[in-house]
């Protein structure tokens, strides 16, 4: 799949507000720092899409970027489809400088949108690859579970430890799954840097769209 277009379209302040839900749709959620915005604009192959190191928590909106792409067979000038689909940015979690207050409500907006957006087909769960399993992400990870959101895990910043390392944290979070859930989810080791993991996601996204294009013309 190629992407043809990619564009920031609307900020969000809850699910209410969101573009109307006419297209597929795959949101990025990480602690702050993990290097999810340098994830996004690798996917786009676009710098400065999402904005990197943003101060943490401070952008608690619902992000939408307008994406365009194409199917085509590698090597091959022949078009085998178009597709329209959003990328939704979430705000950081776990972070530290924001009041009880405000967190509490940002969680509120997060549960809602996750668990009521209709054409959301796959929350992208954004971890550091450089770190031992962190219990805020294995939380969040079964939260989604209990709420019955798809998702699937990505590691980022692979190019930052020997292989051997990425491998055994990958492993590790992994394992640390294996104690609430039957099935282990779909996982992605990334680096933007490097641009590894790109083309997997890329795939991954690929077929959910075809997905979403079945069920909505069953429905019609
Ligand atoms: P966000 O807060 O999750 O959006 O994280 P950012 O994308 O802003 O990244 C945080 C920091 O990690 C920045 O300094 C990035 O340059 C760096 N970073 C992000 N991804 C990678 C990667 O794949 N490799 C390396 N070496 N650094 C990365």
């Amino acid at each position: 799949m190629l992407i043809t277009s990619a564009s920031y379209l609307i900020s969000s302040p809850d699910i209410e507000k969101c573009p109307s839900p006419d297209r597929p749709e795959y949101a990025f959620i990480g602690r702050s720092n993990v290097g999810k915005s340098s994830l996004i604009n690798m996917i786009c192959l676009k710098q400065n899409l999402a904005k990197t190191s943003s101060t943490p928590g401070k952008t608690q909106l619902i992000n939408h970027f307008e994406i365009a792409s194409e199917k085509r067979a590698e090597g091959t000038t022949a078009s085998r489809g178009f597709a329209k689909w959003y990328i939704v940015d979430l705000p950081g979690f776990g972070f530290a400088k924001v009041s009880l207050s405000k967190r509490k409500q940002w969680e509120k907006m997060i549960e809602e949108y996750l668990r009521k957006r209709p054409n959301l087909m796959n929350v992208f769960v954004v971890i550091d690859s450089r770190h031992e399993p962190q219990k805020i992400d294995i939380g969040f990870v079964n939260k989604l579970g209990a709420w019955q959101v798809p998702f699937c895990l990505v590691f980022t910043k692979a190019d930052k430890e020997s292989q051997r390392i990425v491998s055994q944290h990958v492993k590790g979070f992994l394992q640390a799954l294996k104690a609430t859930w039957q099935f282990l989810p779909q996982h992605f080791v990334t680096s933007s840097i490097k641009r590894l993991g790109r083309e997997n996601i890329l795939t991954y996204i690929s077929q959910l769209n075809d997905e979403f294009m079945e069920i909505e013309s069953k429905r019609k």
